[in-house]
């Protein structure tokens, strides 16, 4: 096909975006590098699988998939407002979590406006950021030798940003790729110290990881801050990720702008029901803890072992300091069949961010790492 650079043409948010990194599929690793019998520690995937109970859901929802699925999500809806005790008119649904946060951009920003959000936060900031023109406003995270929470967000830095143009402020917890978190009462703090023309975006994806209750349900909070938005997945401890399930919890006037932005049809028709069935699905979310819990042990003992550095974390993954280029240990690790995260796009070059897998990927992680350490 004949080559012509569209780049001019693009809007100028556009043409300065950087595309986000996804982790590699393991089909794509083995196709590459001739190996079998391979494991993916690198998009923060449940290592159980699916809820069998999302699944059959999802597969009874194939004889009709001629038909549209419902628009408004009724009996997901329904289930989400009995969990969070909220109204339905306070839910938003996306294709996944991405989508209500392109959303937020949409419906908030524009050339002239800001979002707010830390250094080392999740790049689908940056990106619905620059993709509606609007300017990043990047608040420096604590520091990599801070005593207790290295890397993570500073909430005092990131209040000084916010300014008159400012309309996002965006505040994953935990954070993604650093696994850092905020205790529940310290962000609710910041939430309350916000100008009412400023919308915090709390986004939990991670939250049914945490292991007490040190951080606390935003979603809680939203009768007391109508500038508040909780945004959750199903594509972590759930167990989605391939179906594209998440939502965002707000004042109804809030989500009555974001669902003028959304596709009619953004949810799928076995993905509303594979996510309506997820919610009932509470042994195979004990499960998923339990799991986790036991490879987070597993795997700071492996890593602290090995004299590596290890990122506090209350997630399902473990962000890891060494002293040598991330990169090239991500390299070696495909060798041997390990897929993991490395994640320089951050600026975290010497630092790969591995999910919690099950005892034996963990196992094998290690045992690969070790050897190529040596
Ligand atoms: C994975 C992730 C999401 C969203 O993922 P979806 O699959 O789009 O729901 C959102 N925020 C953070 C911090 C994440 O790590």
């Amino acid at each position: 096909m004949k080559q012509r650079d569209y780049s001019d043409l693009a809007a100028p948010g556009v043409r300065e975006l950087m595309p986000y990194l996804p982790g590699k599929p393991i089909s794509e690793l083995e196709r590459e590098y001739g190996v079998t019998d391979s494991i993916k520690l690198a998009s923060n995937e449940n290592p159980l699988g699916a809820s069998p109970l999302a699944i059959e859901a999802a597969r009874a929802e194939l004889d009709d998939v001629w038909l549209y699925p419902d628009a408004n999500g009724f009996h997901l809806k329904q289930a989400l407002a009995k969990k969070h005790g909220v109204p339905v008119e306070a839910i938003t649904l996306g294709n996944g979590s991405n989508d209500v946060l392109v959303f937020l951009a949409q419906a908030f920003l524009q050339p002239g406006l800001e979002a707010v959000f830390s250094q080392y936060a999740f790049a689908v900031y940056p990106i619905a950021t620059q993709m509606v023109g609007a300017k990043a406003n990047i608040a420096p995270a604590l520091p990599a030798d801070h005593a207790t929470m290295p890397l993570g967000h500073d909430l005092r830095g990131l209040f000084h940003r916010v300014g008159n143009d400012t309309r996002l402020v965006f505040v994953a917890n935990p954070n993604n790729p650093t696994g850092t978190w905020l205790s529940g009462e310290r962000l609710k703090d910041f939430v309350g110290s916000l100008p009412p023309h400023v919308i915090c975006v709390v986004d939990e994806a991670y939250t049914e990881y945490a292991e007490s209750d040190t951080l606390g349900d935003a979603s809680t909070w939203l009768e007391e801050f109508p500038n508040l938005v909780v945004t959750r997945t199903f594509s972590k401890a759930y167990g989605l990720a391939g179906l594209r399930v998440g939502y965002a919890l707000s004042n109804p006037g809030i989500a009555d702008m974001l669902n003028r932005v959304r596709p009619a049809f953004n949810v799928n028709a076995p993905a509303l029901a594979a996510a309506r069935a997820a919610l009932d699905d509470h042994e195979f979310i004990a499960e998923t803890r339990r799991v986790n819990s036991e490879g987070m042990r597993q795997l700071s003992e492996g890593f602290e072992k090995l004299g590596l550095t290890v990122i506090p974390s209350a997630a399902n993954f473990l962000l890891v300091g060494f002293n040598r280029s991330g990169a090239e240990l991500n390299e070696a690790l495909l060798k041997r069949g390990v897929i993991v995260r490395p994640v320089g796009n951050y600026g975290l070059d010497n630092y790969l961010r591995i999910t919690i897998g099950t005892r034996k990927q963990n196992e094998r992680l290690l045992a690969a790492l070790s050897e190529i350490l040596q």
